[in-house]
């Protein structure tokens, strides 16, 4: 199968053509940072502009590298939700009109769907069902795959997505924004800084302790990011100090690490709950490339006798190539759509197999 994918859930414009053997033939990726930079977060009518602009050249540049023409193609995958509305119909309306002119199978993919089954395309080994573990800017939950189409969310964030936390105090420690060719936002940064600190000089709470059980999965870093604040307001360490900075910044790392850590065995021990025995632990998202959190998640996969996968760093955020690989499995299950499909704002992953699917013959 040889499928073309396109995202435009939020800032990225993304296209890309992915072989069901997972070979990449063509990707491309125009990022909107600096439109919104200026205004201080993404303006949806601007990103829709750009994507309005930016998804023929996506496509084009995609197909170019692939050598394919548009009629050697299998399926037309496209981001249907979660996402701002006005950037997803960009993309939904754009797919649809592709497959449409050319009689072709149509998939619309759940985002997170596909950050989710990304690691199986270049680890054979990541078989259902997996527990995976999604920590990005956007988002910060665990879920277990079953199947295709078939998750349960098991804890999602209260309040800020970990990313977002690590660039939250990563302004309290007065670290520069690092572009999204580096991976997106000041995590990064936080991290390099973080190597030469010793993490128990400022030793912080590990977030909700002392959690309800009806939460007991759930994250929490507004509180984390609270306390560095206070730190820093009642000159408990000094940002303009490059000892201070890096040992708050280790700190930070390693009580989030091990949030996400502890929270991550609890996911394990409800999955055993649910009857269900994961091959794997999956980390993608952003801060997935922290090396800190990788350890301290590598270290609750090996008590749970499974390995984990992420996938590489640029295939952690959002990329063109998922949403292509989410077509390929999708279609290889029959789950294809009709070219009547419109976005969806909001929409739980777990309703996906509450949704069904309509088969096309
Ligand atoms: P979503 O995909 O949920 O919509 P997003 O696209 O903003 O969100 P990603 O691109 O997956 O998210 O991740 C970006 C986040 O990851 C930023 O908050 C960034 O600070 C963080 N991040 C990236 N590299 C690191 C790192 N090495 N350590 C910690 N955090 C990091
Ligand atoms: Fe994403």
């Amino acid at each position: 199968l040889r499928v073309l994918g396109i995202e435009t859930s939020c800032d990225d414009t993304a296209a890309a053509v992915v072989t069901s053997s997972g070979r990449i033939l063509g990707e491309a990726n125009l990022h909107q940072h600096a439109v919104h930079a200026p205004h201080g977060g993404i303006v949806p009518g601007l990103a829709a502009n750009h994507h309005l602009r930016n998804l023929p050249l996506a496509i084009r540049s995609a197909l170019d590298q692939s050598g394919l023409l548009l009629t050697d193609l299998d399926c037309i995958a496209v981001t249907r939700g979660p996402g701002l509305p006005a950037s997803l119909s960009v993309g939904v309306a754009g797919g649809k009109a592709l497959a449409a002119a050319h009689s072709m199978p149509l998939v619309g993919v759940h985002h997170m769907e596909a950050h989710a089954l990304m690691a199986r395309m270049s680890n054979a080994h990541v078989r259902f069902p997996f527990l995976c573990l999604l920590v990005s800017g956007g988002h910060t939950m665990s879920l277990v795959a079953h199947a295709v189409n078939e998750y349960s969310v098991l804890g999602s964030t209260l309040d800020d997505s970990v990313g977002e936390a690590f660039d939250k105090v990563a302004r309290e420690l007065q670290l520069p924004w690092v572009d999204a060719q580096d991976g997106g936002g000041a995590g990064p940064a936080l991290e390099r800084i973080a190597r030469q600190g010793d993490p128990s000089r400022f030793p912080l709470p590990v977030p909700m302790d002392k959690s309800a059980s009806a939460r007991l999965l759930d994250f929490s870093f507004s509180g984390l990011k609270a306390h560095v604040r206070r730190l820093r307001e009642t000159h408990a360490f000094d940002p303009c100090v490059a000892q201070d900075q890096a040992d708050m910044a280790a700190a930070f790392q390693h009580a989030a690490a091990r949030h996400l850590a502890k929270k991550t065995r609890l996911a394990f021990a409800r999955a055993g709950q649910m009857g269900v025995a994961p091959t794997c632990l999956v980390v993608s998202g952003g801060v997935a490339s922290n090396l800190a959190v990788r350890r301290a998640l590598e270290e609750v996969a090996r008590e749970n006798n499974v390995g984990m996968a992420c996938p590489e760093p640029r295939l952690c955020t959002d990329n063109g190539v998922m949403i292509a690989w989410a077509g390929v499995e999708r279609m290889r299950v029959g789950l294809l759509d009709p070219y009547t499909i419109d976005f969806i704002q909001r929409w739980p992953l777990d309703e996906l197999r509450r949704m069904g699917y309509e088969r096309r013959a």
